[in-house]
């Protein structure tokens, strides 16, 4: 039997165990999907152990996702985005970054085409999955955080991207094509990072919030005629992506799909 987790802290409500066993039991692989939540102290030891005991692969929340980078072998794309949230650990352990792939095949699921001006909002871990993910595809990415200086300084990494605060949406979202939300504001309370009165019809909204999945973002969103993706899309592909590159298969997506949306 094959050991595949999620280690952060903590883990007690992460629906990836569901979402990644009904992978394995429709494809028939012998596997088991786990959570370890260690204290920050002992997370280089917890990954040395994971190794040791011959773990197939972790994923990596929160807290551990920048702690992680040095303890394993980057490849390009996590050293880029400076996270890493999927370990392969076969040969020596490998660092990978699938929340840009979430990004980038959530809006593909939804047949939007990746091209034109997108906006991120947020420039923490999953504004900088984000921006990194449509940068690659081409897209010219607009950055927006609280924290301008954040935002400059991503804007600096990412190719073609330019920096703002949150004050100039209704411009900044003008003509432009796609919209992620990459804060956490919806989560905690009915509240929305972007003014309803910057959505348009032509906009692809990707909210990265999923608890609750409907957020007031992606109601407002609807409201203007624009298409609306929720977290759980981005939450799906980047198992998705973790799978597929730990077993070299495809997916079972609508199964993984499933799963995941009756755990929420
Ligand atoms: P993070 O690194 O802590 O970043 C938080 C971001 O939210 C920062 O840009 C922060 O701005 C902004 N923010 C927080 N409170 C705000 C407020 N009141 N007003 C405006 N901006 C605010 O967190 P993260 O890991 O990127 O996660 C962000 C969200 O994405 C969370 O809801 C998380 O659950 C979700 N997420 C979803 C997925 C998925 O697969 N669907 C994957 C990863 C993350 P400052 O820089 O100004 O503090």
């Amino acid at each position: 039997m094959q050991v595949y987790g999620l280690i952060g802290n903590p883990v007690g409500h992460s629906v990836s165990p569901p979402m990644h066993e009904a992978a394995y039991e429709e494809l028939g692989i012998d596997a088991r999907y786990v959570t370890f939540e260690p204290s920050p102290e002992s997370l280089g030891v917890a990954l040395d152990g994971a190794s040791a005991l011959g773990v197939r692969g972790l994923n990596v929340t929160i807290p551990f996702k920048e702690d992680v980078l040095p303890l394993v072998d980057p490849d390009p794309l996590a050293e880029r985005i400076g996270a890493v949230n999927t370990i392969d650990f076969e040969g020596e352990p490998t660092g990978h970054n699938t929340d840009a792939a979430g990004v980038t095949r959530a809006f593909e699921h939804h047949d939007v085409s990746l091209s034109g001006t997108g906006v991120v909002v947020g420039a923490g871990g999953a504004g900088r999955a984000a921006a990194f993910a449509l940068a690659d595809e081409g897209v010219d990415v607009r950055i927006a955080n609280r924290t301008v200086s954040r935002a400059e300084g991503l804007a600096e990494e990412v190719p073609n991207a330019s920096a703002h605060g949150l004050d100039g949406l209704d411009a900044l979202l003008d003509g432009a094509d796609l919209l992620v939300n990459a804060t956490s504001v919806g989560m905690e309370a009915d509240e929305t990072p972007v003014p309803q009165s910057a959505l348009h019809a032509d906009l692809a909204v990707l909210d990265a919030v999923y608890k609750p999945l409907e957020t007031r973002l992606l109601r407002d969103a609807a409201d203007v005629g624009a298409t609306t993706i929720d977290g759980a899309w981005m939450l799906l592909y980047q198992g998705v992506e973790a799978f597929e590159h730990w077993t070299d298969r495809d997916a079972p997506v609508a199964v993984m799909n499933n799963a995941l949306r009756a755990s929420l």
